[in-house]
């Protein structure tokens, strides 16, 4: 008999999350007729997508020549060559098509002249196989377009009557005796009650863990709750050592400027006034990939040409553009800088530094979205009834650098791509499977274990331990020596977690328990990101170690695998997927043109 009572509830497929791979797979489930349940822990429409402004890419061709062809190189080369060719391919060749879907579904995209959709460029999305000038690739509704998409899908999946259980909090997989996963263990924040879903299908689409550091563009709720509920049923994590560092968070507040101000004639300086990128990145500049901006604009605050008092930041300038183009297609930037950084961008710079923005590495998974549990004989095991999308996931697309604009896109062609294999697996006519109950013991067990702790630590002041060790020690530039120490700080952080202390004791909107519970889920995705980080001797896309300054195709075109258990992680390694889905004779790309090179822009 379980300590808490709860009820049960039984659907073909539950989604955990619903930002825009949660809803874009809850929306496709509904639509083939699948009885579908989205839980998700905060109002569908604040999940952290609602923050995304620049854009979402995709080869429309609208404001000149494009085809999938190239952005899937650009999407390789951005990748450093360690994202999976198959996934890369897929995610290029759907996305205008997933585009559309949304124009059809109802985002207001902005549009030009001809009442096309408007495009914008974006850092490292290139013609001719980069080869080419810029491309105009970035679909936008404004600087608001994860706003439009989360309100848009949100309303279709209401349409397809999905369920929608809010301010739910997950806290456990149910996984079955044989390996299978068969369910999800949830918490009412707003009444305290308990529930249990069990389900054919269990989609995580619960986000990226940007606050497993101390300074993040990513919203609070952003912790890795999907990669935390896996490390504890066993399975893997993979790339995590890959975080990819925003180059303009607002100095302070970590508040993001899009690229879009970039994409739109932005450009940065130095304390000299020098528009620096030009000598990094000859060829695109400002527009050059994240990992190469941000890497640049430490190097110069590094060699002492920083901005401000303390020369630690730079300076993004946009006062040289129209006060009408700011208007038009930058309204949000505007306001962010004025309130963020007390800068009227029509004027003055504004002062910003590289921020943490997006993990690259999650919860494994194949391009349909099923969760992957590599073993010896197999490193593409699939695990029965279990799916990850959107940042949680790793499917992998973006490899060791996530292109701009490249997430949204992902979010939707995966949580598309996840609902059309469901619709092949999930047989709406079969018995939702019974409630392992040993297993919800056990997710009640670690709760209320939780719940009353009483140790000597508060929660607050061990997540922030980890946040500082974190921004510390995995950060932009990483050496043989603060990796070390990094690991070594973080397995004594994650061994104090049971000596945490929660004085909060009842079940109705306990913020002390659930951030409680959300550390929990933190310190594993950070302790296998250190981790990963440590033992990865070279440097790809966003892992730039000092002491081996080189990519190493050799050793280390892998894929990392990091099992956590409490303060241990135990690593391993699986091959990248090399060959494209379809070859050049049928129209596909050439093995040739992808194979990895010096990555150079
Ligand atoms: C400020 C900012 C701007 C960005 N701009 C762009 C851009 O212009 N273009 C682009 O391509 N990318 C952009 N990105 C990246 C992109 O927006 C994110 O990667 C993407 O939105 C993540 O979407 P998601 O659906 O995976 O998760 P999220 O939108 O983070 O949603 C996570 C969902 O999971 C739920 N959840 C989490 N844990 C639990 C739990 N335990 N129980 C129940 N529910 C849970 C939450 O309630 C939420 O609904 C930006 C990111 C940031 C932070």
């Amino acid at each position: 008999m379980a300590a808490y009572e709860y009820e049960t509830h039984e659907y073909d497929v539950v989604v955990v999350g619903a930002g825009g791979a949660g809803l874009r797979a809850t929306l496709g489930m509904a639509e083939q007729g699948l009885r579908t349940a989205c839980v998700t822990k905060v109002f569908p429409t604040r999940s952290h997508t609602v923050a995304a402004q620049g854009g979402i890419a995709a080869s429309l061709g609208n404001m000149g020549p494009d085809n999938w062809q190239w952005h899937m190189y650009d999407t390789v080369k951005g990748s450093d060559w360690l994202g999976d060719t198959d996934a890369m391919e897929y995610l290029a060749r759907e996305a205008p098509k997933a585009v559309y879907e949304l124009e059809h579904y109802g985002v207001p995209f902005s549009r030009t002249e001809e009442g096309k959709i408007y495009q914008r460029p974006f850092g490292g999305h290139t013609t001719e196989f980069g080869e080419g000038p810029p491309v105009q690739r970035t679909c936008a509704a404004a600087d608001r377009t994860g706003h439009a998409i989360l309100h848009t899908l949100y309303g279709q999946s209401l349409k397809q009557k999905a369920e929608f259980y809010i301010e739910y909090f997950a806290i456990d997989l149910i996984m079955s005796d044989d390996g299978a996963c068969t369910g999800v263990v949830c918490w009412k924040l707003d009444d305290g009650t308990m529930h249990v879903f069990n389900a054919k299908m269990v989609v995580l689409a619960t986000g990226g863990y940007g606050r497993a550091y101390f300074s993040a563009t990513s919203a609070h709720t952003c912790t890795g709750d999907g990669g935390g509920m896996v490390a504890r049923a066993g399975l893997p994590l993979q790339d995590m050592e890959f975080v990819q560092f925003h180059p303009t968070g607002i100095y302070g507040s970590g508040c993001l400027i899009t690229e879009g101000a970039r994409g739109e004639g932005g450009y940065l300086t130095n304390s000299e006034g020098e528009r620096f990128m030009e000598r990094y990145a000859p060829q695109y500049k400002d527009l050059a990939p994240r990992d190469y901006v941000s890497r640049s604009m430490t190097m110069e605050i590094r060699e002492g040409r920083g901005v401000g008092e303390h020369g630690d930041h730079i300076h993004l300038n946009l006062s040289h553009l129209p006060p009408e183009a700011l208007q038009l297609r930058l309204p949000g930037i505007s306001e962010s800088a004025r309130i963020f950084a007390g800068v009227d961008v029509t004027k003055e710079p504004i002062p910003v530094l590289p921020t943490v923005h997006y993990n690259m590495g999650g919860i494994p998974t194949n391009y349909w979205g099923e969760v992957v549990n590599p073993t010896k004989d197999d490193p593409n095991a699939i695990v029965p009834g279990l799916m990850a999308v959107g940042e949680a996931g790793c499917a992998s697309v973006h490899g060791a650098n996530r292109l701009g604009s490249n997430s949204l896109i992902d979010l939707v062609v995966f949580g598309r791509a996840a609902a059309i294999r469901a619709g092949k697996v999930v047989d709406p006519d079969t018995a939702v499977p019974a409630t392992n109950l040993a297993q919800v013991d056990k997710a009640f067990a670690r709760f209320d274990g939780l719940r009353h702790a009483d140790g000597a630590i508060p929660t607050a002041e061990l997540r922030l331990e980890m946040q500082k060790t974190m921004q510390e020690d995995a950060a932009v530039f990483r050496t043989s020596k603060t990796l070390a120490e990094g690991v070594e700080k973080m397995t004594a952080i994650a061994g104090k977690m049971g000596d945490l202390k929660v004085t909060d004791r009842t079940l109705v909107w306990n913020s002390d328990l659930m951030e409680t519970l959300e550390l929990t889920n933190l310190m594993p995705n950070a302790l296998a990101t250190i981790h990963g980080a440590e033992a990865r001797k070279e440097s790809r896309g966003a892992h730039a170690h000092e002491d081996f300054t080189s990519r190493d195709d050799e050793n280390w075109r892998v894929h990392s695998v990091a099992r956590v258990e409490d303060t241990e992680v135990a690593l391993s390694y699986r091959p990248v997927v090399e060959d494209p889905l379809t070859d050049e004779k049928s129209g596909g790309i050439s093995l040739k043109k992808i194979a990895p090179k010096e990555r150079t822009f």
